[in-house]
């Protein structure tokens, strides 16, 4: 089951503290949102289950987190000053502004003038000064995309830690775009994160590499609860293909507000490592690249058996966390109309809370210190938040926990005092158990693993 509509899970998100509107007591500040407590705890896990994938799980890919800030000559080599652009468009009448592409019938989409400007570049990166003096000349760009630091750390990576092609470097951290209209709530923001693996491999074997991470990001996206018929492949066409790409293939996920990019999968070529080399001319760089007199090092491989330098390629696989977050939300959310609830069914490596521990009766010493150890035991187990709520209602209890996808509720009652037992309520089924207190350990471990 999905939301019926986006609505529905802005609600649920403020409701039960997933998400909120940034700057929210001074009226908002548009494209922002944060992420309150149950918000950081998803998003943390999404993370943590990429990262999994792409490092632990594999032995050909390390590690990075690199500074936000950069240098304007990152973004003029990689492209971005000249090119990293959307088409604007002014409305006369009413001063709005839109992307161009958003206005299809040539009118404006709050007052329906016709009175617009030509479209012209609007430039998506923002700039912050650097250093104590402000006079425009020593500025900094927030980066658009994590990957050009990995361009740039490439041979620091490469001396540190022995590796050579094919490899990879993955790295997850925040983004920032200029976006000329936010919308659809975490969709398209202006301040994001992003999960991204820079993949390097000889040149000849790029497509096969780019097919076999098109496949394995699929798979990854359906293993984290993203039901097949609601996601696809589309090939970018030639027009649409940013200025780096021989081939990119998009993720496509239907949002509630329709069907969008979830991830892109591009084939970069020798574009970004061809840029920032130095010494460009001694290889056979294959795509245009812009001219470089700056770079200090060779980012360039020794092919082993000719011994000659070159360029390796890159596959890009670039997944946005917002975007993976309301896909999960939104192939989660179900309405349970025989029950009265809504249930957020989340794969439970992903619920923001593990376990909720829940003594029957608020307040009381015996049956509050009883539940306290049992957290206390399940969290050392190290698998998520484990939650001690000493509210006291039952029935306001599962429904939250419901709400928020907690997949086991646990019940301290009086009987647990006198026989060491408690009950086990499963989210999904709302079966509830009796079970001894010294086997829910090892029953916790089992059921998440
Ligand atoms: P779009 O066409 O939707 O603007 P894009 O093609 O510009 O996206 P990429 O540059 O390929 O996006 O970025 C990789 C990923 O980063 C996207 O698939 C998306 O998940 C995420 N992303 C990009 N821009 C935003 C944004 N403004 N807000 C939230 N996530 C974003």
């Amino acid at each position: 089951m999905t939301a019926k509509s986006m609505d529905e899970l802005v609600s649920l998100c403020k409701r039960r503290g997933f998400i909120f509107q940034s700057n929210d007591i001074y009226g908002g500040l548009k494209g922002l949102y944060d992420f309150g407590p149950m918000g950081v705890e998803l998003k943390n896990n999404l993370k943590q289950a990429w990262w999994k994938s792409m490092v632990y799980e594999r032995d050909d890919i390390e590690g990075l987190d690199a500074s936000i800030l950069s240098s304007p000559i990152v973004f003029k080599q990689s492209g971005h000053e000249d090119t990293f652009t959307d088409p604007l468009i002014d409305c006369r009448s009413c001063k709005s502004r839109w992307r161009a592409d958003q206005l299809a019938d040539g009118a404006c989409a709050k007052c329906h003038s016709k009175d617009l400007t030509d479209s012209r570049p609007f430039n998506l990166m923002f700039k912050t000064s650097i250093g104590p003096v402000d006079d425009g000349t020593s500025f900094a760009y927030l980066r658009p995309e994590t990957c050009q630091q990995i361009f740039t750390n490439f041979k620091n990576i490469l001396d540190s830690t022995n590796r050579t092609v094919p490899f990879g470097i993955a790295q997850i951290g925040k983004a920032f775009r200029n976006e000329i209209t936010p919308r659809n709530f975490i969709f398209r923001v202006r301040e994001f994160e992003q999960m991204e693996l820079e993949f390097f491999v000889e040149p000849g074997t790029d497509d096969k590499w780019h097919k076999y991470w098109i496949n394995s990001r699929y798979n990854w996206w359906i293993n984290q609860g993203i039901s097949k018929k609601n996601i696809e492949l589309k090939k970018v066409s030639k027009d649409e293909l940013s200025h780096y790409s021989k081939e990119t293939i998009d993720i496509m996920y239907d949002f509630p507000h329709g069907k969008e990019e979830l991830e892109g999968i591009a084939n970069r070529t020798d574009f970004d490592l061809g840029s920032h080399t130095k010494n460009q001319k001694d290889f056979e760089i294959s795509s245009k690249v812009i001219d470089n007199q700056n770079s200090t090092t060779k980012l360039a491989v020794q092919n082993i058996n000719d011994k000659k330098w070159f360029i390796p390629f890159t596959i890009e696989p670039s997944a946005g966390v917002e975007r993976g977050v309301l896909a999960l939300l939104n192939e989660a959310y179900t309405e349970d109309k025989k029950n009265s609830r809504i249930v957020l069914a989340l794969k439970s490596h992903l619920a923001p809370i593990k376990a909720a521990v829940i003594p029957l009766k608020r307040n009381n010493d015996k049956l509050v210190s009883y539940a306290k150890n049992i957290k206390e035991n399940l969290q050392k187990v190290g698998l998520g938040r484990v939650i001690l709520e000493n509210t006291g209602n039952m029935g306001k209890n599962y429904r939250r926990h419901d709400e928020i996808g907690t997949p086991l509720c646990i019940t301290v009652d009086f009987e647990t005092l006198e026989d060491d037992s408690v009950t086990i309520r499963d989210r999904d089924t709302m079966n509830q158990q009796r079970m001894e207190s010294k086997d829910l350990i090892k029953y916790y471990k089992k059921y998440f693993d």
